[in-house]
């Protein structure tokens, strides 16, 4: 259903489920356009995955993870055992991990697909990270989310000829696409980052990458959600438990959900924004989202002397993201594991980490026993594409599946949004929202 932007203005009322960075995102941008909101998040705000993460607002990536390449990675991790990717069997015996699987593999192996994905990072990075902080300064927080427009070094351990590649497409993302993105020797890597002074040798590489920058995305969502509030948005503190669907002459629609203790919440309008609980309630309205829970883990510690220098590094192939946030706490952070909904911390993927950080570091003494350890699942898509779609339900939006990228798109994903429910045109081209559209995964059956 299109909601009349005038209409809005007169304050209908909708419902956001989900109070991580995109449903906090969401509310304030449909305060924005007129809308009475109220948000419905059963822990803290930001508190999920939105505060797991390695807070990286990069432009210099733009590769959704449904690649050869990835999978490539994926089938190397199940023969050698790398730690990086994690699989927890038992947890994976069920349809929607078949499904959802298989659908990666068709999205990974899919040019077109693949090429969509890539065009829209590469085209509207830039754009996303502006917006977050736009939003912040007309706010009034600025940079209070731990902001630091510093850029990335990409570091490359392994052999130089492994390097070659990625020096190539640094090469190719500067003179084709205008990134700041420069390929650099195992020396100028070591000089910009020289706390790894000491492994200089393993290092094959790095890419400076200029115009990357980070900020606490937990930090980012409760300062938002604190405007929101002053704006008139209201929380509920409870768990959304089911979605009650009504059938009338001009179709179905969302009548009210119901909250874990079996109070209604009724509103014009339903936006769910669950991360990656979004597919359960979804399922429960008859709309199937092929979202699928990738955890990830960081490990935060107190700043040591001898640590990074820089505020913000990855090491590849490893793919860890090290983010120094303020002047006090290190981050480290990495793994996917397919454990489906099983959010437990698994002490594998934490000791993996140290393991790696000790290789790069090995005199540096990080103190572990004060490690904050936060578990988070990406909400991925098998695209790695959000989902930004009304459903075949007249009122039930959804701003969810936004994977490994959730940080960096969600005010943007937050006004493809509003655009969608509003028909009121927004900065990205309506082609380009089109392509978001659930409707792309429309030979999926719905489950659950
Ligand atoms: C290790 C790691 C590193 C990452 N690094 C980056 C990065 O550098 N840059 C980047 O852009 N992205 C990164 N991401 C991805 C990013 O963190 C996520 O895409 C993003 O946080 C998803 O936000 P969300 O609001 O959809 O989900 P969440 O933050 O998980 O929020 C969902 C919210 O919904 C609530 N909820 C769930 N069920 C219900 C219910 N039934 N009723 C009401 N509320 C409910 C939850 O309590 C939660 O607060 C990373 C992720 C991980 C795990």
């Amino acid at each position: 259903m299109v909601v009349n932007a005038a209409a809005a203005q007169k304050g209908q009322t909708v419902c956001v489920v989900g109070g991580g960075v995109m449903g906090v995102c969401t509310a304030h941008a449909l305060v924005k356009a007129g809308f009475k909101v109220t948000l419905v998040e059963p822990g803290g705000i930001g508190d999920q995955c939105s505060l797991a993460n390695a807070c990286s607002l990069r432009t210099s990536s733009y590769v959704p993870l449904a690649s050869p390449g990835a999978v490539k990675r994926l089938l190397w991790a199940l023969l050698t055992g790398d730690q990086i990717y994690q699989f927890r069997w038992l947890n994976l015996v069920d349809p929607l991990f078949a499904s959802w699987g298989l659908r990666f593999l068709g999205a990974a192996f899919t040019e077109e697909v693949r090429q969509r994905g890539t065009y829209f990072l590469r085209t509207y990075s830039p754009l996303c990270i502006e917006r977050i902080h736009e939003v912040a300064v007309q706010e009034g927080f600025g940079d209070d989310y731990e902001r630091e427009a510093g850029g990335m070094l990409n570091v490359y351990t392994g052999t130089a000829a492994s390097f070659k590649g990625a020096a190539a497409s640094a090469d190719a993302s500067r003179n084709d696409w205008g990134k700041q993105c420069f390929p650099l020797d195992a020396k100028q890597t070591v000089a910009l980052e020289p706390s790894l002074a000491a492994v200089e040798g393993k290092i094959a590489g790095g890419v400076d990458a200029r115009e990357d920058e980070h900020g606490d995305c937990g930090k980012y969502a409760k300062l938002l959600w604190r405007s929101c509030e002053k704006q008139g948005a209201q929380l509920i503190v409870q768990k959304a438990k089911k979605l009650e669907v009504r059938t009338s002459s001009a179709g179905t629609s969302i009548d009210h959900i119901v909250l874990e203790d079996g109070a209604k919440v009724h509103a014009d309008h339903f936006v769910l924004s669950a991360g990656a609980k979004s597919a359960q309630l979804a399922a429960q309205a008859g709309v199937y989202l092929p979202i699928y829970p990738v955890k990830g883990y960081s490990l935060t510690v107190p700043v040591v002397e001898g640590g990074p220098v820089r505020s913000l590094l990855t090491f590849e192939p490893m793919q860890m993201y090290i983010t120094t946030l303020g002047k006090n706490r290190v981050r480290f952070a990495s793994i996917a594991e397919f454990a489906g909904q099983d959010m437990s911390v698994s002490q594998s993927c934490v000791d993996e980490i140290k393991v790696r950080v000790k290789e790069m570091w090995p005199n540096v003494p990080f103190d572990w026993t004060k490690a904050d350890i936060l578990v988070g699942a990406r909400p991925m898509t098998p695209d790695d594409m959000p989902i930004i779609s009304g459903t075949k339900h007249q009122n039930l939006f959804i701003n969810s599946g936004q994977g490994s990228f959730g940080w960096r798109l969600s005010y943007l994903s937050a006004d493809i949004l509003v655009a969608a429910m509003t028909k009121v045109p927004c900065s990205v081209p309506e082609s380009v929202c089109n392509s978001f559209n659930l409707s792309r995964f429309q030979s999926m059956r719905a489950t659950g």
